[in-house]
């Protein structure tokens, strides 16, 4: 039985609630999804040295946080299309950000420790990126999943870590397979970014791969925790229109300025 046939069955017998705010009806309500829709430059209160150019669909507060919650820790694998597609708008919003597409974009997963890959029986940052590589790919972007990082070495649970301490903590634990040939942009990809020292290590270790001229290694997420929970964060010049799809579909075609974009 295919996962689509047994979504469909679980419809039916079990009610669905938005995992952001609980209203009954679909797993991300429009609302909720609605406050992934709004891609912006995701910069963490001290921005670490290396820290790659980044885009978050949205803000690490509010109903976000359930929802990212309870795909990554409680189980609602049905959110990874939702969120994946949130993960594609902050991908198509920081390629086009930083001009013209070289070639293939190829979106590296942030490996899982194997700890919290026993504790959670899953991959869910590899779940997110094959969605958002689907949806990138349906809006016409050359897009793919690349494999490129794997966690070497013993790392510490990071909670309770300052952000300095977290970076040490991370020092030297991403190691990462030979680089495709030929041009293209890498992408690393996460739930959520909060220090910024887990992308920083990522991109790091993959742009120590890359030859000269080479195009800067990227970073998209779903969420950034927001530098001051109580004020909008800056959009910067991420142009944002007011549909998810339209966006995805507005970014992968390379258009840089428009009548439909409101900044
Ligand atoms: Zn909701």
């Amino acid at each position: 039985m295919d996962g689509g046939l047994l979504s469909a069955l679980a419809d039916l017998v079990l009610p669905r609630t938005c995992a952001g705010c609980g209203v009954p009806g679909r797993v991300l309500c429009a609302r909720c999804a609605a406050l992934l829709s709004a891609p912006r430059p995701a910069s963490p209160r001290r921005v670490p040295w290396g820290f790659p150019p980044t885009a978050a669909a949205g803000a690490y507060s509010g109903p976000v946080r359930p929802a990212v919650n309870a795909f990554k820790e409680q189980g609602r694998t049905e959110l990874a299309r939702p969120l994946g597609a949130a993960l594609a708008l902050a991908v198509a919003a920081v390629v086009t950000a930083v001009g013209p597409v070289p070639g293939p974009v190829l979106l590296v997963p942030v490996p899982s420790s194997a700890a919290a890959l026993r504790s959670r029986g899953r991959d869910h940052v590899g779940e997110l990126t094959r969605c958002a590589v689907d949806e990138l790919r349906a809006a016409g972007l050359d897009a793919a999943a690349a494999r490129l990082l794997h966690r070497s070495g013993r790392v510490r649970d990071s909670a309770g870590l300052s952000a300095a301490a977290r970076r040490a903590n991370l020092a030297g634990t991403f190691r990462r397979s030979p680089l495709p040939a030929g041009p293209g942009l890498l992408v690393v990809v996460d739930d959520v970014v909060t220090s910024g020292a887990t992308l920083t290590e990522a991109a790091t270790e993959l742009s120590a791969g890359c030859r000269r001229g080479d195009a800067p290694v990227l970073a998209a997420v779903v969420a950034a925790t927001p530098r001051r929970p109580t004020t909008t964060a800056p959009q910067g010049d991420l142009r944002v229109v007011p549909k998810r799809s339209e966006n995805v579909r507005w970014y992968s075609s390379g258009r840089l300025s428009g009548g439909e974009a409101k900044d």
